[in-house]
């Protein structure tokens, strides 16, 4: 039942796995970012071409000299689906639930994967526009998704 859901205070129930950022530092700043409620996405310094998710080369001119830009966080709803099973034990009842593909205009239309938050029975459409929501986390991570703008 939706009044089950937002009886937590986040927007999907405890009890899923904390997301980890790589050992190898590659996606360190977005998850700073987001702790300081801030979305970045990894912006080419030779090229000026943006690209998510982080990698540790240039997509367009294969460049090793890749850096983070700060973006609006405004965004457009690329694709989604309703979720209706619960993938994970802790979803048993948070079901259904609006997973969300992204897309940034002003990153040069890099895709983001997220929830969107909010009545997840409520239409969708292809286009919407969405802005980021940052949901902080008591064991120290900050999780980027998303509302209707
Ligand atoms: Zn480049």
């Amino acid at each position: 039942m939706p009044s089950e859901q937002h009886a937590t205070k986040y927007a999907l129930p405890e009890g899923l796995p904390a997301p980890q950022a790589t050992r190898d530092g590659l996606d360190k700043e977005f998850w700073e970012a987001a702790r300081r409620h801030q979305l970045v996405v990894q912006r080419c310094n030779e090229c000026a071409t943006f690209q998510f998710g982080p990698e540790w080369i240039c997509h367009h001119c294969r460049s090793s000299n890749v850096g983070w830009e700060r973006v609006s966080g405004r965004g457009r709803v690329y694709s989604w689906e309703r979720v209706w099973h619960p993938v994970h034990p802790a979803l048993r009842d948070a079901c259904p639930y609006m997973v969300v593909l992204v897309e940034l205009p002003d990153a040069g239309n890099v895709r983001m994967v997220g929830n969107l938050i909010g009545d997840a029975r409520e239409e969708l459409t292809i286009g919407t526009t969405v802005e980021v929501v940052f949901e902080d986390h008591e064991q120290g991570f900050t999780l980027v998704q998303w509302k209707r703008a």
